[in-house]
């Protein structure tokens, strides 16, 4: 039944869908989809056309831009062709949540992120607010970390903070809302921090530190020993290496070890 369909629409695509869409399964679904080097979107009615254009255009740009700043398409295109990323863009969010109440979509559907994200896969739904500036690049930041690095290696504020980097404005905020935090000494300790899992917190102001905490080190990490030295990090913890094996690697004469990063990255944001 599901083939007749698809084989249908095929055949009409000249005469119904614009340019470079077409009628797509996945999952049992029905969609309308568009394709670019590196993502696939699939979206679900004609009139969000428009929408999965820029999403497609926008994550292509952000696959570049974090790509290169942390150093991973650096060294030839790690996403082939036939392995591209999807997008799913539901309706609205009650199809998105209908549809991804089954097991094999909610796996893996991260508690503060407004997405899930499932092997190469990000999932949302149609929504006016913070989509393009917030969550597409966050959730493309997850998803080429753990595409390159194999997740158990990543702990999670090393992730969060790397997600948040190319959201609108996100690392500024952070700085503003961190530095007379962390002059009174209200931080998270480094040990501590490697150990949060941050889905098991209660308490908001305890999130909103986490978030803020984890982007301000990545981008302090990035900026003061530049991104060649960040892109080696990465690629040091891809191959094996713990995230404090890789500091001393990469960082020997600067911040080997997780309390020299803290020293430093206190000192960096109280100006002492
Ligand atoms: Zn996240």
């Amino acid at each position: 039944m599901m083939r007749v369909w698809v084989g249908l629409a095929l055949n009409l695509v000249p005469l119904l869908f614009a340019p470079g869409v077409r009628a797509d399964v996945f999952d049992q679904l029905q969609w309308l989809s568009m394709k670019d080097s590196h993502f696939i979107v699939y979206f679900q009615e004609e009139r969000d056309t428009p929408i999965a254009r820029k999403i497609l255009r926008e994550a292509e740009k952000y696959y570049q831009r974090i790509g290169t700043t942390i150093g991973f398409t650096r060294y030839g295109d790690f996403w082939t062709w036939d392995n591209r990323a999807r997008i799913f863009l539901f309706a609205s969010k009650e199809t998105f949540l209908t549809e991804t109440g089954q097991p094999e979509w909610s796996t893996g559907y991260v508690n503060k992120d407004a997405v899930a994200i499932i092997g190469r896969m990000i999932v949302t739904y149609r929504q006016e607010e913070n989509f393009f500036d917030g969550l597409l690049p966050h959730e493309i930041g997850h998803l080429i970390l753990h595409e390159f690095i194999k997740d158990a290696r990543i702990p999670s504020w090393f992730d969060e903070g790397i997600a948040q980097l190319y959201e609108a404005g996100k690392p500024e905020q952070a700085f503003r809302a961190m530095k007379p935090l962390v002059s009174r000494g209200q931080f998270i300790h480094f040990r501590d921090l490697m150990r949060w899992d941050v889905q098991q917190q209660q308490d908001p102001f305890n999130v909103t530190l986490f978030y803020a905490q984890s982007v301000t080190i990545v981008d302090f990490l990035i900026k003061r020993y530049g991104s060649d030295a960040f892109g080696r990090l990465c690629r040091n913890m891809r191959d094996g290496k713990s995230l404090e094996e890789a500091l001393d690697k990469v960082y020997p004469n600067t911040v080997p070890t997780l309390s020299d990063l803290e020293q430093k990255w206190v000192s960096f944001m109280t100006g002492r």
